[in-house]
């Protein structure tokens, strides 16, 4: 097959599909993509936003957090204390499988009514709050996927490392070992 000129659905830009993309596709028995390249990787991107943190209040005792969602989200946003506390039951929200609708269509208004954490933090955390995919960190902002670190600040991922900043992909650094 040839190269061919598609529009985006959703940017209405021009885009190529190549000989070797329409291959692809057939072998793992998808359509051509609609949507452009760049298009594509801004949905795949939202899905999971890790980085960008607002000011909002807990859904369940009012408390001003930093979260990873926006106020303005459909679904409950519990600060990190009350999604982990007895104060509230995830099965509250479970209903039964409806067969006659699709499963996307059910789990998408699931996920409208369930309680989400603000953000994901565990262990030992100090002075840390504005970290998200984060655990054990001491003294650090603003730094994601970030794990057992010490005075790290703007930083994707970083992990073991002390006295860092504006790192990429860092490991142990600045620690010195005896
Ligand atoms: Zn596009
Ligand atoms: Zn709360």
């Amino acid at each position: 097959m040839n190269s061919q000129t598609k529009i985006c659905q959703n940017c209405e830009k021009d885009f190529q599909i190549d000989p070797e993309d329409f291959e692809f596709y057939e072998k793992i028995n998808v359509p051509p993509p609609t949507f452009c390249p760049e298009c594509r990787m801004i949905r795949r991107m939202v899905v999971s936003n890790e980085r960008s943190l607002y000011k909002i209040s807990c859904g369940l005792c009012g408390k001003n957090i930093i979260s990873m969602y926006h106020q303005k989200v459909s679904f409950p946003v519990y600060c990190i204390d009350c999604w982990q506390s007895d104060k509230w039951e995830a099965i509250q929200y479970g209903y039964n499988y409806n067969f006659s609708k699709s499963f996307f269509e059910q789990l998408f208004e699931l996920k409208q009514k369930v309680p989400r954490i603000a953000l994901l933090q565990q262990g030992n955390m100090a002075n840390s709050e504005y970290t998200n995919r984060a655990s054990n960190n001491n003294n650090c902002y603003l730094i994601f996927r970030a794990n057992f670190n010490e005075n790290c600040c703007y930083s994707h991922p970083i992990n073991n490392s002390r006295d860092c900043f504006d790192c990429l992909n860092s490991q142990k650094s600045g620690v010195t070992h005896y």
